[in-house]
């Protein structure tokens, strides 16, 4: 009975809450600052979500990054976006771009929705590892069809970043190496998902229900759960279907210094970003790469 052992259980629930970002978009963020430091190595994870334009036309215009990677995958609906690299496009259903912002990178996202209006989109905010925090900044674009898509025990999952069997998936180059699976579950199905001791590992659900953890009450659509350091996951659906997005990663246990868009180790590497973004001198690579 091997099984019994190896439950990882879950550390904590939570459900995403309303928040205000932007120029003004309604979204529901699933944890951020105020969670610091459960998630190392994730800081941020939005969700942006919406059948009205209302709630996200105003977009994300013109602002600085500096320290971290962004991952944003679309699910419905356009992302249209520019940054200070000189890349510029729509990011569309089912794509996935992935920026890393290093030394610093002005951007701006505007999502402008389906042709029904609707929008279906997810945001995490990846730390940087101090030594890394100053590297040139980067742009990577991914198209839906580049994403395997494969079936595992009654899975079918969207390998976005890692590895599962002999499945890569297309987001490479994340500093920190996450692993990012899309997983849907139909009724009744019991799948687990070794997870490397001490990563840090959470679920957050998009559709339908389960239970995370053996005999735990099955959570909902906007939750996010928290797992513990060890064990493999045990998930399971009863008479409804699920997807949740599966994300983990291994801890960098450093010191975080985080104001807005910035993201650094301490105070005076985030008072310095600020001093040379009022400056002009805070994009140290700009599109002349390009
Ligand atoms: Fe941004």
């Amino acid at each position: 009975m091997a099984e019994i052992a190896a439950a990882r259980r879950i550390q904590k629930v939570w459900t995403s809450s309303p928040t205000l970002e932007g120029a003004g978009v309604h979204l529901r963020r699933a944890f951020g600052f105020h969670e610091l430091p459960r998630f190392d190595p994730f800081l941020m994870l939005d969700d942006f979500r919406s059948d009205n334009p209302a709630d996200y036309l105003a977009g994300f215009p013109w602002h600085p990054h500096r320290g971290i990677e962004t991952i944003t995958y679309v699910l419905d609906g356009d992302v249209e976006h520019e940054d200070s690299l000189g890349n510029g496009g729509v990011i569309g259903s089912g794509d996935i771009q992935w920026m890393t912002a290093g030394s610093g990178i002005l951007h701006q996202e505007m999502p402008k929705g389906s042709k029904k209006g609707s929008m279906c989109g997810f945001q995490l905010w990846a730390n940087l590892p101090a030594a890394q925090k100053m590297m040139d900044p980067r742009y990577r674009d991914v198209k839906s069809g580049m994403v395997p898509v494969i079936e595992d025990a009654g899975a079918r999952i969207l390998v976005v970043a890692g590895r599962v069997g002999r499945t890569v998936g297309p987001v490479r180059d994340v500093v920190i190496e996450p692993e990012y699976l899309d997983v849907t579950l139909p009724p009744h199905t019991p799948w687990s998902r070794p997870v490397a001791p001490g990563h840090t590992v959470f679920a957050y659900v998009i559709d339908g229900e389960a239970s995370f953890e053996p005999g735990a009450k099955a959570s909902p659509n906007q939750t996010l759960v928290l797992f513990g350091r060890s064990g493999s996951l045990q998930v399971e659906t009863r008479s409804r279907p699920a997807r949740f997005l599966l994300v983990s990663g291994k801890p960098l246990g450093e010191p975080v210094a985080w104001h807005g868009p910035i993201v650094m180790n301490t105070r005076d590497q985030i008072r310095e970003a600020f001093e040379e973004y009022e400056k002009g001198t805070f994009v140290k690579k700009s599109g002349a790469a390009k």
